[in-house]
């Protein structure tokens, strides 16, 4: 309704309350008592009250202040009130209404035409309402009978009494039809309008509350207005002479219990004006009672209380089922939360486990946020983020996408990237900003991103989203389940990244870069695996430095580590890329020739021994292994044969013969257990 401003709206909206008012006032005007000035029914006022709550937001209050008040005195002075009684009753009036105003705004805030947007629910927002209607139409009550006693010389308490009564009645009656229907238009037309909105709700109609009733119902509703009618009939015309209108307040009970609280507030209107057109008419039991104020204000009562009754019952009925539908949504809100906490539990545990952390993160991203592609974006080599792990839906391909950061124009990716917060863009094809080969490319027309921080607030990559159909906005519950999501996912990168560089030290010997002793055995074993599958010959080699500790004591430790980095480094140049060359510890290697027997493997260590630099010499003992045997014996071999060399007098190479091997354990002297053995 009114948005404020001098709209034509609002203008028309009092022009037509103008109207009504002047009606009502007629109205109320020809029920005035022959030889007095007291209206049996004062319908103005509840017209009033309406026309001010609907009025509520307007700029034109004043204007409607001076419509009220120069209507009143105009229309009580062509009804031949004298003019200061016509004043009087204008002043009344403005009172009244401006009073009740005040009070609807000050206690019931949340109400529709109070400024809020929440129908009268409760018997504590009725209460509200009563109390403002009693106060405000005092205040009236106080002005205008007075004014008449002392210009007329006719006061009485009772006529101060019924003016009050009769007033608050209309203003119950009339304010409160008028506050039901004026909700249900409005709440009809914020629905309306976010209809086109991201967040649609189902516009409620107006007249639903009537033709929903289907089946049991709507016979209900047939038959409680037939039975209304025929009672309200037998009550005022058949039995006019037996006071039996108390059977009537049945029906307001009755609606209250059963229908939308429109037809109870409807049923009210309607009866309350029956009431008072028959008692006016001479007929019913309220007719009979001689002194004209005590049966205005019997009529006014007995309306007032029905429509109290049918009002306290369907209104106490709204605010529990109020209360219902909120708890009903806080559940369903704590459902839907649980929901979530469990699927990024879920993703947690993933994660932790996962053996390609970057594309379960893609993966995960997009169960939670439902699009078409996910990209992983990680800062790479030439200054560009660039695709570090991606995941698409069905039939959709998700290429490599780079962006460089050094851009004067950074890509939204990049923008993302250096921000901290979720972004996310609906109309992608119409922002300047984006990337179009990666636009029009991919075939995206909205897209979201979020930023990843390590712990210690360092950017390390950003979750890229996309999708190909239009989406409006992103869920509520999408933007803290991705924030979540980033920090497992930041966790999870930083402990891969960091297993991968402990597996590579825990492999490699920190000198000299060649898989070290705890990977040799790996490796050796998996070489006997590989051989005894394949049938092809394999042969291991032990390379012994000779004379090392005499170079390190003449050259000092450091040009020792040189030598056997050096060593190592020109070693590796004459194997095959399947060639395994460990340091096995101290300045003695071992290494694995697959595919060699030991002869062949006798060419490759000598090229290894002349390889060694700074004037210095090797030895080494090469052993072919033989099916069944292990690594350590056929190391054992190698070893044996690698002193048969020194023995000999070093730089040189010597195969293990295989009678050897059964002579072995005739040798124990010469088998060493640690790599230092004192045999010089
Ligand atoms: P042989 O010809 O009989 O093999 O004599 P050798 O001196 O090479 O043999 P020995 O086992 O007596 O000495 C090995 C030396 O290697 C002893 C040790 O100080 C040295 N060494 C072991 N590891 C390292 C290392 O990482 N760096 C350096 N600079 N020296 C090492
Ligand atoms: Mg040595
Ligand atoms: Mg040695």
């Amino acid at each position: 309704m009114g948005e404020g401003g001098l709209t034509y709206r609002a203008l028309f909206r009092s022009l037509a309350f103008a109207v009504v008012f002047a009606v009502a006032v007629l109205l109320g005007r020809l029920t005035v008592l022959e030889g007095t000035n007291l209206s049996l029914v004062w319908p103005a006022a509840g017209v009033a009250a309406l026309w001010f709550a609907a009025q509520r937001a307007a700029d034109t209050l004043y204007l409607d202040y001076a419509l009220l008040g120069g209507l009143t005195f105009a229309l009580n002075l062509v009804t031949g009130a004298p003019l200061m009684l016509a004043l009087c009753f204008a002043g009344a009036n403005l009172i009244q209404v401006a009073l009740l105003h005040h009070l609807l705004q000050r206690w019931n805030p949340t109400l529709w035409g109070a400024g809020g947007d929440r129908p009268l629910t409760g018997t504590q927002q009725l209460l509200g309402l009563l109390l403002a209607a009693l106060l405000a139409t005092g205040a009236g009550g106080l002005l205008g009978p007075t004014a008449v006693g002392v210009l007329t010389g006719q006061w009485s308490l009772l006529s101060a009494v019924v003016w009050m009564v009769r007033n608050c009645v209309a203003v119950v009656l009339i304010l409160g039809l008028g506050l039901r229907v004026g909700y249900l238009i409005s709440a009809h037309q914020r629905a309306r309008r976010a209809e086109n909105g991201p967040h649609a709700l189902p516009a409620p109609s107006i007249v639903l509350p009537f033709i929903r009733l289907h089946g049991s119902r709507g016979l209900e509703l047939t038959l409680f207005v037939l039975l209304s009618v025929t009672a309200y009939l037998l009550v005022f015309v058949l039995s006019s002479q037996l006071p039996i209108a108390f059977v009537l307040i049945t029906l307001p009970v009755w609606a209250a219990l059963r229908f939308d609280t429109t037809i109870v507030v409807v049923h009210n209107f309607v009866a309350g004006v029956a009431a008072v057109v028959f008692t006016l008419a001479g007929s019913g039991p309220f007719a009979s009672v001689a002194d004209y104020a005590v049966r205005a204000l019997i009529v006014q009562m007995f309306v007032g209380v029905v429509a109290l009754v049918g009002l306290a019952l369907a209104l106490g009925r709204d605010e529990r089922e109020l209360l219902l539908a909120q708890v009903r949504s806080h559940a369903r809100e704590a459902d839907e939360r649980a929901e979530h906490v469990e699927v990024l539990a879920r993703l947690a545990r993933q994660l932790s486990t996962s053996d390609d952390v970057r594309t379960d993160i893609c993966v995960a991203a997009r169960q939670i946020t439902g699009a078409d592609m996910a990209y992983l974006f990680e800062p790479g080599g030439d200054d560009e983020l660039v695709t570090a792990a991606s995941s698409a839906g069905e039939g959709i391909e998700v290429p490599p996408v780079a962006f460089s950061l050094n851009s004067d124009e950074p890509s939204l990716t990049v923008q993302a990237f250096r921000g901290h917060e979720l972004r996310f863009v609906a109309d992608l094809p119409a922002r300047d900003d984006a990337t179009v080969r990666v636009v029009e490319g991919l075939r995206i027309v909205a897209a979201a991103w979020q930023p990843i921080h390590t712990h210690t607030d360092q950017a390390i990559a950003v979750l890229s989203l996309a999708w190909r159909q239009p989406v409006r906005s992103l869920p509520a519950h999408v933007a803290p389940m991705l924030q979540t999501l980033a920090g497992e996912a930041a966790v999870a990168i930083e402990r891969g990244d960091l297993l991968a560089r402990l597996a590579t030290v825990a492999n490699q010997d920190a000198l000299t870069g060649l898989p070290n002793r705890l990977r040799w055995d790996q490796a050796a074993g998996e070489e006997i695996a590989r051989a005894e599958r394949n049938g092809l010959p394999l042969t291991f080699g032990l390379i012994d430095l000779d004379h090392f500790k005499r170079y390190n004591d003449s050259r000092g430790h450091l040009a020792g580590d040189a030598l056997l980095r050096e060593f190592a480094s020109n070693a590796r140049q004459h194997l095959r890329v399947v060639d395994t060359l460990a340091r096995w510890g101290g300045e003695e290697f071992a290494m694995a020739l697959p595919g060699c027997t030991a002869e062949e493997a006798v060419a490759v260590a000598d090229r290894i021994r002349a390889s060694v630099p700074r004037a210095q010499t090797c030895t080494i003992g090469v052993a072919q292994w033989q099916p069944g045997q292990s690594v350590q014996d056929v190391l054992d071999e190698a070893d044996i044969a690698l002193y048969r060399g020194k023995s000999e007098g070093r730089n040189t190479t010597v195969i293990a013969p295989p009678k050897l091997r059964n002579t072995a354990a005739l040798l124990p002297h010469q088998r060493r257990k640690d790599n230092h053995p004192q045999l010089s």
